[in-house]
């Protein structure tokens, strides 16, 4: 069933379909259909449409981006520091050798939910969550975990369910 979540029954949803989901990912991996990528881009970009980033910001909020060595570059130099104090400042290392946030909410989320380095802002954050991603069979596992935390992941991915039943 769609339904269109708050941040408050994200969690239980999340966790009502968890077992569902998970098993619908299985079967996507062992049974890929031919034109996934395009009914990502289309649920994507339809559910994007719709859904203001700016109302959320739950990623921002609870999670937080891997942050790649160009990205450090770019931010650092952006706020006109070394890349070795930015990283000192923001960043530590989490138990798979990704440079990550030391803390959450992020750093550089304003109050209204902006991001203080949206121009330059890392390439997880541009791409989160991930859902019109090449290859989404692949990415199952990542977006296992993103749905708790992203109530348009939740939906694109109930969608999905929908338009490809498998
Ligand atoms: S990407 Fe998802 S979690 Fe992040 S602000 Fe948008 S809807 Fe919220
Ligand atoms: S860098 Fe910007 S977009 Fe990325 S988590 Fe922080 S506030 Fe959000």
């Amino acid at each position: 069933m769609m339904l269109k979540p708050n941040l408050n029954e994200l969690t239980k949803l999340a966790k009502d379909t968890h077992i569902e989901t998970k098993k619908y990912f299985v079967k996507l991996k062992k049974k890929t259909p031919k034109n996934l990528d395009y009914v990502m881009q289309d649920l994507h970009d339809a559910e994007f449409k719709k859904t203001n980033c700016l109302d959320c910001a739950n990623c921002c909020k609870t999670t937080g981006p891997l942050f790649t060595s160009a990205d450090i570059e770019r931010i650092s130099k952006h706020l006109k520091q070394k890349p070795q104090q930015f990283i000192e400042q923001y960043l530590k290392v989490d138990e798979d050798d990704d440079y990550v946030l030391q803390s959450v909410p992020c750093h550089f989320l304003d109050s209204d939910n902006t991001c203080f380095i949206y121009d330059v802002r890392p390439k997880a954050c541009r791409e989160f969550p991930h859902t019109d991603r090449k290859k989404f069979n692949q990415i199952t596992d990542l977006t296992l975990k993103n749905i708790p935390i992203c109530p348009a992941a939740y939906n694109i991915v109930e969608k999905m369910k929908e338009k490809l039943p498998l």
